[in-house]
């Protein structure tokens, strides 16, 4: 991984963070119709010493809140003093969202489905305008946290992209339970990250609207294990133990019913072993959910009600 070793003033909003300094400052967004100003905070921390920039943000969907909590203990951390480049800290980027208690902006639209935005776009769009123009081009390389959506609990994974090895290297340096490729979504920030050639890398874990202590340890840990690789932070990465997976798939229900999981999130399972149970509440004809083939569980679905088609498990080898 080499970035440009560089010195810079970061400018966003017209706030200029020079070297040295520390600064929290605001991207102004839109007014809400009640008049309040929606503006998105940024931590933005500069060194003396030249290095690569690390953009880390969390709660692009507004519900997903395990890594705004992981960033919140980042930034309270006292021991989280840089040696070299620069880390921009994004708690939150859809505000919207957040308060809310929801994934999408106000209109139903996805951020994370509308980069690289416009400046006249809906909401959606230019909230991803913003953040593309303004931080963006400031930035080397990003981590972005997730966790599962709807009722979608995800073990601690963490997703890179395919065509792009820096990602690779960065996933593998972050360290959660289980990482893998997977494919670039249209209108994604990855994809925009990977559209500017800039490596990122998302961190899934855990369930929106709850709180998972694993999932904010772990992050916590990978995030400091890659700032130290760069050694933009003082020490040596913690080891933690990584599964590679290969190959990736969803399992669905293939009948509708109540869903009854029988094995933990993060298990390895054996080919032919079941998994769950999709229960007919009427008759006696539950469906069981096999595993297809050897390997590791990595997504639960904690929804009871299921219909044809929906996801149960994510599997991979
Ligand atoms: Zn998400």
């Amino acid at each position: 991984m080499d970035f440009k070793e560089e010195n810079k003033t970061i400018t966003i909003n017209g706030d200029e963070i020079a070297p040295e300094k520390n600064k929290q400052v605001r991207i102004e967004i839109a007014r809400l119709p009640s008049g309040t100003l929606i503006d998105i905070p940024v931590h933005v921390f500069n060194s003396k010493k030249p290095g690569p920039t690390v953009l880390i943000q969390a709660g692009l969907h507004g519900d997903e809140i395990n890594g705004v909590e992981t960033l919140r203990r980042l930034l309270q951390d006292r021991t989280f003093k840089i040696q070299k480049g620069a880390v921009i800290v994004v708690p939150i980027l859809n505000i919207f969202g957040f308060i809310h208690f929801s994934r999408d902006v106000p209109d139903g639209k996805d951020v994370n489905r509308s980069f690289p935005g416009s400046k006249s776009g809906s909401l959606a769009s230019r909230i991803a305008y913003h953040y593309t123009t303004e931080v963006l081009p400031q930035v080397d390389l990003a981590i972005d946290l997730h966790t599962g959506g709807a009722k979608r609990d995800n073990y601690p994974q963490i997703r890179y992209t395919k065509d792009d090895e820096a990602s690779k290297t960065l996933a593998k340096a972050f360290g959660a339970p289980y990482f893998f490729a997977s494919r670039l979504i249209n209108g994604s920030f990855r994809r925009t990250m990977f559209r500017m050639n800039k490596p990122a890398i998302v961190y899934e874990a855990g369930e929106s609207m709850r709180f998972d202590e694993q999932s904010i340890e772990i992050s916590l840990k990978g995030i400091k294990n890659i700032l130290t690789k760069l050694d933009i932070l003082e020490g040596k990465p913690q080891r933690q133990k990584s599964i590679h997976l290969e190959k990736t798939k969803w399992i669905r229900a293939s009948k509708a019913g109540m869903f009854v999981p029988k094995i933990n999130n993060g298990n390895k399972v054996k080919k032919g072993q079941v998994l769950g149970m999709v229960t007919d509440i009427h008759v006696n004809k539950n469906k069981q959910v096999k595993a297809p083939y050897d390997g590791y569980v990595f997504c639960v679905n904690n929804q009871a009600v299921v219909n044809q088609g929906d996801a149960l498990f994510h599997i991979g080898s």
